[in-house]
């Protein structure tokens, strides 16, 4: 039976969940403050972690960081703050899902079912690929040009790292601002290439000799590798 930690300092929203989840069949362990949920993560590795963002002590993004270092758990990230930028944040950093507050328990049920039916991701997929100087950490989120890291904003970063899961393919605007950005995001095509003429400002010292993100006129954007090992 898979167990589920649900970490969150509201004692009356935990209840909820934990008698929602364990009607639906699954384990529930409750943490309520940060240092808890660490200790708890490690002691009982869970099937998957329902984390909220503000916590006494250690907060959300700490837990987030600290289990993605480790783990590649699936996270569902529950919080008040639903922000679209609290949102990309989330789910840059590893999260597998996002629920705001306030919910319906029913709904946070059915996406802890489709999260733990999903095949796993980041787990069989590689963790890091090499291009040349260029070093990306599919799993810590990192980017390294010439083993310094690369300073992305977390919008952009995501983009980066997508393409690069993809080198070589095509994608127009649209495409990329589906899949990286989601459905509900609100910016126009003009922000993807933004964010592509920022990526390349700091990419800008990768050897073309190794690759480079190619404008395909008319079509869109690729992440050309020419050098891959
Ligand atoms: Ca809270």
């Amino acid at each position: 039976m898979p167990n589920i930690l649900i970490v969150e300092d509201e004692p009356a929203i935990s209840r909820v969940l934990k008698v929602y989840l364990s009607k639906a069949g699954y384990q529930v362990e409750q943490a309520f403050d940060g240092e808890e949920a660490l200790r708890k993560f490690d002691s009982l590795k869970p099937s998957l972690l329902i984390l909220d963002i503000m916590l006494p002590g250690i907060d959300g993004w700490g837990i987030l960081k600290y289990i993605r270092e480790r783990s590649s758990c699936p996270i569902i990230m529950l919080t008040a703050l639903g922000k679209i930028n609290h949102k990309l944040d989330g789910l840059n950093q590893g999260a597998d899902d996002y629920i705001t507050k306030p919910f319906i328990a029913d709904e946070v049920v059915a996406r802890v079912n489709a999260v733990l039916r999903r095949p796993l991701q980041l787990g069989d997929v590689q963790e890091s690929m090499n291009y040349g100087t260029l070093k990306i950490n599919f799993k810590a989120h990192a980017v390294y040009l010439h083993g310094v890291e690369l300073s992305l904003i977390p919008r952009d970063l995501a983009l980066l790292l997508f393409m690069a899961r993809h080198p070589n393919q095509t994608f127009t605007r649209e495409q990329l601002i589906e899949q990286v950005w989601g459905i509900d995001y609100e910016g126009s095509d003009r922000a993807v290439d933004l964010a592509i003429k920022r990526i390349r400002k700091v990419m800008e010292n990768w050897p073309l000799s190794e690759g480079e993100v190619k404008t395909l006129r008319g079509l869109g954007y690729q992440f050309c590798v020419y050098h891959k090992k």
